[in-house]
């Protein structure tokens, strides 16, 4: 697969590490965990925007643009990567930030990924749950061209098959350092929104004809739903790269049973799996997608989905901005609410 016919900027820091997560393989009795840290991919905290936004960006700068739009959930933590970018390459930046979860928080509202895009100088609008972000962004876009601005709107999530090249990327980094540990990949554990890493991961994999599977962990919408999503946009991105390959239906498989009350709610089991591997490996995890994601992992784990000498790797996609914007989630698990003041 040849991505060099594609404009990229270089801004990541590649290739991220893979590594064994040696107490949490043997506190829960194998599989052997690994993980790949692309909360460490080096922009802003890093995250895997940043890959997608490296094609992403290099699109818009093609274009002459000198806004960047795009849209997110109030704590996305792409709309913080993307803010981080523009600013890097002198762009304007306007967030569309959707209320999806009605919480009224301040930590929620204002700390955590909101913090971190006023403090790049993006310009936030805020939105209610429900609101038609796409139609928004058409809006905002409309304005900046009144304005003689030339905006370039980038998806939610960066999810389209511009933004998915960056996973075709990941997908043979990760077959490239594999083959060097002299590590078989038996199965690819990851948290799944908008589809665009899913997509590109399975895409690059397919692509490789590596066989290897991977299993997204759903985090909004239920698993049909979210498994078409990401085989459409699989699809529209092998397109985009000629590969002549054909991605089977069955090659994308989800599993959305670990999502709870919806999008962006805590659930007891992100919150055990962020106090796990924050206390076995030192390690961040975020409460909307790699809690939920690593939740849905420990629990296939206990369950016997895994063989006990598989290799199972995790990609770590980022977001442990995000837990500024959720103490209060934990206030059970600690001995004290986070948010309350020194006496
Ligand atoms: C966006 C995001 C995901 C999901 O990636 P998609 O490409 O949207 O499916 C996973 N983890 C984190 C931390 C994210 O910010």
């Amino acid at each position: 697969m040849n991505l060099g016919r594609f404009p990229r900027l270089r801004f990541a820091h590649l290739p991220t590490p893979l590594e064994p997560l040696l107490n949490l393989t043997t506190e829960l009795g194998g599989p052997n965990i690994y993980i790949k840290r692309d909360d460490q991919t080096g922009l802003a905290t890093g995250g895997n925007k940043t890959r997608k936004l490296e094609f992403l960006m290099a699109d818009a700068v093609e274009n002459g643009a000198d806004t960047v739009i795009t849209q997110g959930a109030t704590q996305s933590n792409h709309c913080r990567q993307t803010a981080a970018i523009a600013a890097k390459l002198g762009m304007k930046c306007e967030v569309l930030l959707e209320n999806r979860t009605g919480s009224r928080d301040p930590d929620f509202t204002r700390s955590g990924n909101v913090f971190l895009d006023r403090i790049f100088g993006a310009r936030i609008r805020h939105y209610r749950g429900g609101t038609d972000m796409d139609a928004a962004m058409a809006e905002v876009a409309g304005e900046i061209r009144g304005d003689g601005g030339t905006p370039y709107v980038i998806p939610g999530g960066g999810s389209n098959p511009t933004g998915a090249l960056g996973y075709v990327n990941c997908a043979m980094e990760l077959l490239g350092q594999a083959g060097e540990q002299g590590l078989r990949i038996d199965h690819v554990v990851h948290a799944t929104g908008s589809a665009g890493t899913q997509a590109g991961l399975v895409t690059g994999l397919e692509g490789a004809s590596s066989g290897v599977p991977v299993l997204g962990i759903g985090v909004n919408v239920p698993k049909e739903v979210q498994e078409e999503r990401v085989h459409g946009l699989a699809c529209r991105t092998a397109d985009m790269l000629d590969t002549g390959i054909e991605i089977e239906r069955a090659r994308v498989a989800a599993n959305c049973g670990y999502v709870g009350d919806g999008y962006g709610v805590p659930t007891d089991g992100m919150i055990e799996a962020v106090t796990l591997l924050s206390r076995l490996e030192g390690i961040l995890l975020d409460p909307v997608y790699t809690g939920k994601g690593m939740a849905g992992l420990i629990d296939l784990v206990r369950n016997g989905h895994f063989a006990r000498d598989e290799n199972v790797v995790f990609i770590h996609t980022g977001g442990s901005a995000g837990l500024f914007g959720y103490r209060g989630a934990f206030a059970d698990a600690m001995s004290c609410d986070p948010r309350e003041a020194d006496p």
